[in-house]
């Protein structure tokens, strides 16, 4: 094997997890080399053309908040942008951007061939090498070179030992005609890692000129767009935005598809990989909800330089005509032509129990895996992990004490405790539902919990730091004068509650009383409050929410209390769990097995009880007292 050359750190993978992993260590004065199997996929979205949504815009202000990538790179290169969930409360509410992909994918590129200590190269990695005292030492390539590294990260996404179907016909390829990652999955194996078989789902892409949507109805972007990035200023990114379109699938799509289920792979058993319960292909939903007489799809652009349009709602792996017959049973749809069909693609990811909370594995120190690798799905979730697995590595290299972001701090704590704690036995895809204290963790203060900790890891400037204490304690001091701010009941009060459907007061009443009111607010009650001082929006909003909320976010904090209590409870490293009397036997293997590095983890194992719980922290509290 030849040398060839030597890297502080190695990111095996140019997809969403390897970009922010690369930019991360470099930013943080690492010597990184970054190989992707094609460059011209770097970033690449090869499935909807949108970041964010519902829990995912959270995750992607959160990357902002520790100095990730993701967020400022779609305020560059989206073409619509809408905030969901408006009518629901803010622990729901989400920003969702419609990417041009191509423009996603060459800035993404830009910003890593501008960072001075990161080097890109083409070239499939075929082995991971570690030496004799369990150490990674650098990767393998396909041209017979050896890199050494003293940390890799792999972020391999959709491509080891992956295979393409549509209909009877299967491919051995990566998504969108790129090549596999043949080799890596048999070294990962020797390595000793367990790897799992995933699958996940896309829908064909139609020809926009041969659409005609004046038989859908237009999705229109909001009219004032808000930013993902903290550090982007909301007047730079306003533009004209692009048209999405509703259509629904019919009983004609619905007939289509039922007439040939088994000429399905995922029917006929081709298909062996596990796919998203959360995320059906249309076959599924015929099948499981065989009720329901249409289907919403959205038919959204891939970008402003291309006709094509993405299918959102009818991935599927149908052969070639039965999609052209389905697509073209839509209502202006019914001469479209397919530019690209629809295919699952099946492929390897880890069992993600085998890493640590710094997504270091528990096996191998200095080799750290993020991203759909490591069973998730998504490019936000791939994103933040990749954000992670890169400061840590550094950090590893420079013998700090990795970054973990906990449950109660953000999705991101969530979404990798969650794959670390419990593993994952399909595609895992972030959901609110999944946060406990969601409450706390929206998206509109991502910065406020979280800057810190990305100035803390080195990747946020001392000047963003100091503005977002700032943001803080002008917070803090206007919610407790507007706590303290009583309004008299005047005609002109009386006039705007009555106008906004609201009871009127007789007596005096605090300003923070009145917006709790579900049909009030801090900013609709400004005209009786001469003394505020002016807050930006989002400044304003944040007072707004401790005014509204105060009750539900007292509770919350309560209990983030209770859980940072158990989460301070470190487990011992090497604990045998089989020489603790009164733990149960499954406790003992899931325990041993999964090896919790806290007692408020080890709580979060399926098969570990309470009462398992509680004899564990008396058998710690009571360690060498003998
Ligand atoms: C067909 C399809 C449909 C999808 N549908 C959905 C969906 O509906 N919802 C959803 O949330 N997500 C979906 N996804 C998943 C989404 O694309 C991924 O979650 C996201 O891209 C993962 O990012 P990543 O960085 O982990 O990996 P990827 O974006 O897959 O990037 C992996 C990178 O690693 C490189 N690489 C891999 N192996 C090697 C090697 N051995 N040597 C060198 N380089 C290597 C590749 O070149 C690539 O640059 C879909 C993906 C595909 C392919």
């Amino acid at each position: 094997m030849r040398e060839s050359g030597s890297w502080d750190a190695i990111v095996v993978g140019g997809g969403h997890a390897g970009c922010e992993a690369a930019l991360a260590a470099s930013r943080l004065g690492m010597k990184v080399l970054m190989f992707a199997i094609s460059l011209d996929s770097i970033a690449m979205m090869p499935c909807n053309p949108n970041i964010g949504g519902t829990s995912k815009g959270h995750l992607v202000r959160e990357i902002d908040a520790l100095g990730g990538e993701m967020g400022k790179n779609i305020d560059k290169t989206f073409i619509q942008s809408r905030m969901l969930n408006t009518s629901k409360g803010p622990a729901m509410l989400s920003l969702r951007a419609q990417a041009d992909k191509a423009a996603y994918s060459r800035s993404m590129r830009q910003v890593l061939e501008s960072e001075e200590n990161l080097a890109i190269r083409q070239s499939e990695v075929t082995a991971v090498r570690v030496d004799d005292t369990g150490k990674v030492i650098g990767v393998e390539t396909e041209y017979g070179a050896f890199h050494r590294a003293r940390a890799v990260v792999l972020c391999c996404g959709t491509y080891l030992a992956s295979r393409c179907l549509c209909g009877e016909t299967i491919i051995e390829s990566g998504p969108n005609g790129l090549r596999t990652a043949k080799a890596l999955s048999g070294c990962l194996r020797e390595l000793g890692f367990r790897l799992q078989r995933f699958k996940t789902g896309t829908p064909a892409r139609i020809d926009g000129s041969t659409i005609d949507y004046s038989k859908m109805i237009p999705q229109y972007g909001d009219e004032w767009q808000t930013p993902f990035s903290f550090s982007t200023d909301p007047g730079s990114i306003q533009r004209e935005q692009v048209l999405c379109y509703l259509a629904y699938t019919n009983e004609a799509t619905h007939e289509a598809i039922r007439r040939s289920l088994d000429r399905s792979p995922m029917y006929s058993g081709a298909i062996k990989g596990t796919g998203a319960r959360y995320c059906p292909s249309i076959e599924d939903k015929v099948v499981r909800f065989a009720d329901k007489p249409r289907h919403q799809v959205f038919i959204e652009p891939e970008g402003e330089s291309t006709n094509e349009m993405y299918v959102s709602g009818m991935s599927t792996s149908m052969p070639e005509d039965v999609q052209e017959e389905m697509y073209r049973s839509l209502s202006g749809m019914e001469s479209c032509r397919l530019t690209r069909n629809g295919y699952a693609i099946e492929y390897d990811c880890l069992d993600s129990t085998e890493l640590r909370l710094s997504l270091e594995s528990r096996k191998w120190s200095g080799l750290f895996c993020a991203g759909q690798i490591n069973g998730s799905s998504g490019y936000e979730e791939a994103a933040a992990q990749g954000l992670v697995a890169g400061i840590n590595a550094a950090r590893w290299i420079l013998g700090k004490e990795p970054i973990i972001i906990k449950r109660s701090e953000g999705y991101i704590g969530v979404l990798i405790d969650d794959l670390i704690t419990k593993g994952t036995s399909e595609p895992y895809r972030m959901m609110t539902s999944r946060a406990e204290y969601r409450l706390l963790l929206r998206q509109d203060n991502a910065d406020l919990r979280l800057t810190e900790l990305g100035h803390e890891a080195g990747l946020v400037t001392e000047e963003r730091l100091i503005k977002v204490e700032e943001k803080k304690n002008l917070i803090e001091k206007e919610t407790a004068r507007a706590k303290k701010k009583a309004l008299s009941p005047s005609v002109e009060l009386n006039a705007l509650l009555a106008e906004r459907g609201s009871t009127p007061v007789a007596t005096g009443i605090f300003l923070s009383d009145l917006a709790k009111r579900p049909e009030l607010s801090y900013q609709i009650l400004a005209p009786f409050d001469s003394d505020r001082p002016s807050l930006d929006p989002d400044t304003a909003e944040q007072v707004n929410i401790q005014l509204k909320y105060e009750g539900y976010i007292k509770r919350q904090m309560d209990q983030v209390e209770q859980f940072k209590k158990l989460e301070g409870k470190v487990i011992p490293e090497g604990l045998d769990y089989n020489c603790i009397k009164g733990l149960r036997v499954e406790a003992r293997q899931k325990l041993s097995s999964s090896r919790p590095a806290s007692v408020g983890q080890a709580s979060r194992i399926s098969g570990v009880s309470p009462a398992d719980i509680s004899v564990l922290v008396y058998f710690i509290a009571n360690m060498g007292k003998a």
